[in-house]
């Protein structure tokens, strides 16, 4: 692999930082993609060149995620936030079941409640979601169990998937392809493209076939994903960029040893960061070790009058993106797979020397 060429340590949650080759190689598909002479901006969707991208990306999702034959893959727009409405439109009889587990969770329990009944089976909410609930139980009349593997804003992460009665959905956008699960335990899995995947623009949804059309409900095209199944994600023009960013993402991660090589990756990465947290005493951790992110790691200083001094430090360190939500505030550091060691070195190297002249 050649040298990673940094300009910044890219910290940001989203849109976030993607892997060096995917910059080349998308910048080259704009001049011309894939030898058409033509470029990626500029080509049909229709295009052999694109239906292969398509394809491939779809395979590249259940090979890596190692999805069993049931399972329908699908790039669509619209965000994670148009899956909180399309997955009860899709899966909800008559009544759905959630964990609330932060700002995104809530979000998807509001618009599934313009379709049918909602149970909260538990929340975080008093907590102010700086913990995942664990003594709770799913109703085993649910139509589905929908729950946020990590919750991006508060730097939380489930990391004991729950037994459920009913097919669990879950909202990865945030840690998708960055641990080992069995995602077959999973009716439907759902990630916006632009945290751990490729850039904004694009939704993949991966949903069991045989959880579709069970609701007797008439459904307009577009919201119907046995409709995007068919047309294989070209029902409308799909993101064309967005698609072929994220397919590249995808072939990198395959090349970096898939899912499982993401994983010890970002775990070497996570601990280099929270043990920092934990020693200097000029720092503290939102969240408690059970429930903490490998993906966004929330904290803050002890001191709030060095805020002034630390912010100057890291910005002259050529950091980009360590500002905390606006709801919880303090300091977020997104650890994607694209973000490499050498740049959470440099954060903690710049928390040390604040230490240490202090
Ligand atoms: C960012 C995010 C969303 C919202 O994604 P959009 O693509 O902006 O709709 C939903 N869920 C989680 C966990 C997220 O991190």
């Amino acid at each position: 692999m050649p040298p990673m060429k940094i300009k910044k340590h890219n910290f940001y949650a989203g849109p976030s930082i993607l892997p060096q080759p995917v910059y080349d190689q998308a910048k080259a598909a704009i001049d011309d993609f894939a030898g058409t002479g033509v470029s990626l901006l500029s080509i049909s969707h229709r295009s052999k060149e694109f239906t292969e991208v398509m394809e491939e990306a779809r395979l590249l999702v259940r090979e890596l995620l190692g999805l069993d034959e049931d399972f329908e893959v699908l790039f669509l727009q619209g965000g994670a936030s148009m899956q909180f409405f399309l997955i009860p439109l899709n899966l909800l009889r008559t009544r759905a079941a959630y964990l609330d587990t932060g700002r995104w969770a809530a979000r998807a329990i509001e618009e599934a409640s313009y379709v049918g009944e909602v149970s909260v089976a538990a929340s975080s909410k008093d907590g102010g979601y700086r913990y995942i609930p664990e003594d709770y139980e799913i109703p085993s009349d649910a139509d589905y169990f929908h729950i946020t593997t990590n919750n991006t804003i508060y730097g939380t992460q489930m990391h004991r998937i729950p037994d459920s009665p009913v097919p669990l959905v879950a909202d990865m956008s945030s840690d998708i392809f960055s641990r080992v699960m069995d995602f077959n335990r999973f009716g439907l899995i759902y990630a916006g493209a632009q945290k751990n995947m490729g850039p904004a623009g694009t939704v993949m949804v991966a949903v069991r076939k045989s959880l579709l059309g069970k609701t007797g409900r008439r459904l307009a095209p577009m919201t119907d994903y046995a409709v995007h199944i068919a047309k294989k994600s070209m029902f409308n023009t799909p993101p064309v960029f967005a698609v072929y960013a994220s397919m590249l993402t995808l072939r990198w991660v395959k090349e970096q040893g898939g899912v499982a090589a993401m994983e010890e990756r970002n775990r070497r990465k996570s601990a280099l960061l929270y043990e920092e947290l934990d020693r200097n005493p000029l720092f503290r951790a939102f969240v408690e070790p059970p429930y903490r992110s490998m993906m966004n790691v929330t904290f803050d200083l002890t001191e709030p009058a060095l805020r002034e001094r630390f912010d100057r430090m890291w910005q002259e360190a050529d950091i980009v993106g360590l500002k905390g939500h606006r709801s919880v505030g303090g300091y977020r550091a997104s650890l994607y797979n694209a973000l490499p060691l050498e740049s959470v070195q440099v954060l903690v190297d710049v928390m040390r020397e604040l230490e240490r002249t202090a």
